[in-house]
């Protein structure tokens, strides 16, 4: 069993231990603690600066403090209360995806915005204002948020809602944990008959194609993602998959799902034991993967249960280790609706150009939203990963200024490269009123990130 070698400090235990977010990169030794409540949290906060971290699946240093304090919120994982009338759910922070799955489903209810990996706190999701695939049509968490108490620099806890310390609200969803520490919330979950999602998968040759069907079956669908092949090149250039989806009415099952709707799933896992040396992704293996997901697609109507549908790869454990030691890059930018074709058709051409391909590339359609951090808002919304190897932070940089073009941004909760210029010009005009708001409640930065500092949101 592994040796964990806690410190003291006072009377506050900490471990020092490499942390990193799920890219792997960077890395930075930090000083980790695991509180239980607030007098802990209380405690720790006069002992030196500190960011809090949920499960370490932001990609980048966001939920790390190089050299300084990170409180997981892994012990504050507790249910408070859950009105069933209404689906108003109030949680401990670190409660995850995973554990209100588990709890709700089987009762009728549903989170009413889901990222791609339910291995994520409510805390981290509120930070970054998670989106999922249905942001065009409900917005992120915070939509769904009613309240949190977030413990402030000043050691006070504060109740926030839209009413209620509204300024300290809206820095806090998206505010990248750099506002507080989020203790609990008040969410409204969504209602649902069964735990399946009737999903229709539409194959199409090319971007325009896409971009059509984007509008096409807005009306009709909840959910929508389209998975890209971003290596082909020729008459394939921007083969596609979109993914749509709906919660399935309980009677438009057939029998043997109507039955197993009432069954506790049990997920199947396997997983990629270690860390290989090497990276396995090149524009060969690239390339095939791209080209198997796009021949093997079917148009198809489904019925598929939502852990399949929106959590395909957390049942590959420890998929990331796949990019070697030295990590990947999620590269996720948002681009305003009316140049959104024109955009990411110039952002592909230039990954190709340099050479590059991406293991999984997503495109979504955004909606409005009002966090002042929050990074959607109309538009389209494309990642991309790309392992970390020679030319891939040179190419990011060319990328940017596409975004910055555009008048895009990159999420923050993804990034592990933006510098401070180019983090100031992308969200103009709301990280200055975002400043006014961090400088009010917390003036000596208590609340610290490698993030922040790196785009000047601390000082370093
Ligand atoms: C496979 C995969 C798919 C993903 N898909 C999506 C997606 O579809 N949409 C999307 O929006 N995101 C997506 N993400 C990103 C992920 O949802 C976010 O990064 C989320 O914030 C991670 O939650 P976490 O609990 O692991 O938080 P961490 O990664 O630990 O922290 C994230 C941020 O939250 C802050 N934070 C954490 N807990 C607290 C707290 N209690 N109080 C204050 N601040 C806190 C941290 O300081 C940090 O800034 C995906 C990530 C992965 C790995």
């Amino acid at each position: 069993m592994e040796e964990r070698a806690f410190k003291t400090q006072n009377s506050m235990k900490f471990e020092e231990m490499e942390l990193s977010g799920f890219g792997k990169y960077p890395k930075a030794k930090c000083k980790v603690t695991r509180p239980t409540g607030i007098e802990d949290l209380k405690e720790y906060l006069k002992e030196g600066p500190m960011v809090g971290r949920g499960l370490g699946r932001s990609y980048g240093d966001a939920a790390i403090n190089k050299g300084g304090f990170v409180a997981e919120s892994i012990h504050m994982n507790r249910f408070l209360a859950f009105d069933e009338s209404t689906g108003i759910l109030r949680c401990e922070a670190g409660v995850t995806y995973e554990n209100l799955l588990d709890t709700f489903v089987l009762r009728g209810w549903f989170p009413p915005v889901t990222p791609g990996t339910k291995y994520v706190t409510m805390g981290g999701a509120i930070a970054s204002d998670v989106h999922g695939k249905n942001h065009h049509k409900a917005g992120s968490i915070s939509s769904f948020v009613l309240s949190f108490n977030i413990l402030t620099a000043s050691g006070k806890v504060m109740k926030c809602s839209r009413e209620e310390n509204s300024d300290l609200f809206w820095a806090t969803v998206g505010g990248m944990g750099l506002t507080g520490f989020i203790l609990d919330c008040e969410i409204k979950l969504r209602k649902i008959e069964s735990p399946y999602i009737e999903s229709k998968a539409v194959k199409l040759g090319n971007l325009n194609a896409l971009f059509d069907k984007f509008e096409e079956y807005d009306a009709d669908y909840h959910y929508s993602v389209a998975w890209m092949d971003i290596v082909a090149k020729g008459s394939s250039y921007g083969r596609n998959v979109l993914f749509l989806g709906n919660h399935s009415k309980l009677d438009e099952l057939p029998e043997k799902l109507k039955l197993r709707s009432k069954e506790k799933h049990i997920e199947k896992k396997i997983s990629v034991p270690f860390e290989i040396p090497f990276s396995t992704l090149n524009k060969v293996t690239i390339s095939l993967f791209n080209s198997m997901i796009y021949m093997t697609s079917k148009n198809k109507e489904n019925f598929e249960h939502y852990d399949k549908y929106f959590y395909p790869l957390d049942s590959i454990l420890n998929w990331n280790h796949i990019y070697s030691k030295s990590g990947l890059i999620q590269y996720q930018l948002n681009i305003p609706e009316d140049r959104g074709k024109e955009a990411v058709d110039k952002l592909l051409h230039k990954v190709v150009s340099f050479g590059g391909g991406s293991f999984l590339a997503v495109l979504k359609k955004m909606g409005d939203q009002e966090g002042i951090l929050s990074f959607p808002f109309r538009g389209y919304t494309l990642s991309m990963d790309f392992p970390v190897k020679k030319g891939t932070i040179e190419m990011c940089r060319k990328l940017d200024e596409i975004v910055l073009d555009y008048g895009g941004r990159t999420y923050l909760t993804k990034d592990s490269i933006l510098d401070e210029v180019t983090f100031k010009k992308m969200y103009k005009g709301l990280w200055e009123k975002w400043m006014d708001i961090k400088i009010k409640y917390d003036p000596e930065n208590k609340f610290t990130s490698s993030l922040g500092r790196r785009i000047g949101l601390c000082p370093s």
